[in-house]
């Protein structure tokens, strides 16, 4: 991979197969994914670790370590990636904001990615820290826009480059048609495909995937699934997301109580049924969010029937 960044590290084991995303969509096999995060204790890095090593027996076509918001966990993420890549048969994808950093902070980040063998990264502009719906205040040196952060990986490199997608509008878009348009915009920057917030109306996706595509914009846009698998936590999340947690689902989660292994089979029913219309309408592939937990997520593989050789 030709990066134009400064770096001191080595080429990392794994840039020899580095296998970028666009070119596993454009093979036309679907995505099969997972998003992990990086953990804060030795016991956290070994469920992740564990969940790895179950996902990587199913074949995935990649995994992604998200990245955090500020501190070591950003360190953390960039280590994780590269021993997935050095370590693993799976190819990562590491996510990058431009929260707090300096365009020279991040040129250094996309050179530690580079000699990790990482070819693979998600560019997002990130939310305040803190406060995800705080006033954004861009760093001096640095950028306000995930626009700026694709174009700059490009220039950097052979990077395949994804961004993030709203079923349900960016919290911050006050019309549908500029935030389309500023999509559309970010993909001409130079993205390869996007990957979507967490949803559960699979008619939001759809109406998403429509408008971009009357815009002109054929970027394939990976939906993202959050399997319930805990009532309070879900409705947490949906919150922070934005996302419309449908009545329904909250009535169902509610009905079981404290029952956690009921909650997650009505999770799991309800992930395989937004997984299997999606699938049926032409998403690319499926991205799921795992909290570092493989179980609900495997057993949605599996009732979906997504062996690797059958995608
Ligand atoms: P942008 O594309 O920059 O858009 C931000 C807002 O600005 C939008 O309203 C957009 O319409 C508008 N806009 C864009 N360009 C312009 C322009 N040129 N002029 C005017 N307005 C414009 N966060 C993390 O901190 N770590 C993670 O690992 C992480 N992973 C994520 C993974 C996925 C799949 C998704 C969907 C989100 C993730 N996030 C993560 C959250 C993400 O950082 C926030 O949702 C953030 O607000 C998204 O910004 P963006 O990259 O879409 O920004």
């Amino acid at each position: 991979m030709s990066v134009g960044v400064t770096s001191s590290r080595r080429p990392g084991l794994g840039s020899a197969r580095a296998t970028a995303i666009h070119d596993l969509l454009a093979s036309g096999k679907r995505s099969f994914s997972f998003e992990f995060f990086p953990p804060k204790t030795d016991v956290g890095e070994r469920h992740l670790w564990d969940a790895l090593r179950r996902v990587e027996a199913l074949g995935p076509s990649f995994v992604s370590v998200t990245y955090g918001a500020g501190g070591s966990s950003r360190d953390r993420t960039v280590d994780i990636t590269e021993r997935i890549a050095t370590e693993t048969t799976l190819t990562p994808l590491g996510h990058f904001t431009a929260v707090g950093h300096s365009i020279s902070e991040l040129r250094n980040i996309i050179g530690q990615y580079a000699d990790a063998g990482v070819r693979n990264v998600l560019a997002l502009r990130g939310d305040p820290p803190g406060d995800p719906q705080g006033t954004w205040v861009p760093h001096p040196q640095g950028f306000t826009y995930a626009e700026e952060l694709v174009r700059l990986l490009k220039e950097s490199g052979d990077f395949c480059v994804g961004v993030a997608a709203f079923p349900e509008m960016h919290p911050r878009s006050t019309n549908w048609d500029d935030d389309v348009k500023y999509f559309v915009r970010k993909c001409r920057a130079g993205a390869d495909y996007a990957i979507t917030q967490m949803f559960f109306h699979v008619d939001d996706y759809l109406r998403l995937r429509d408008r971009v595509v009357a815009a002109g914009c054929d970027v394939p846009i990976i939906p993202e699934i959050m399997p319930v698998t805990n009532a309070g936590q879900i409705e947490r999340f949906a919150r922070l997301s934005g996302a419309d947690f449908p009545t329904e689902l909250a009535d169902r989660v509610r009905a079981v109580g404290d029952d956690t292994a009921a909650v997650q089979e009505i999770g799991i029913e309800y992930g395989t049924r937004m997984s299997e219309r999606l699938l049926a309408e032409g998403a690319p592939g499926l991205h799921f969010i795992t909290l570092n937990r493989s179980i609900a997520t495997l057993r949605i593989h599996d009732n979906l029937g997504l062996r690797e050789s059958e995608r």
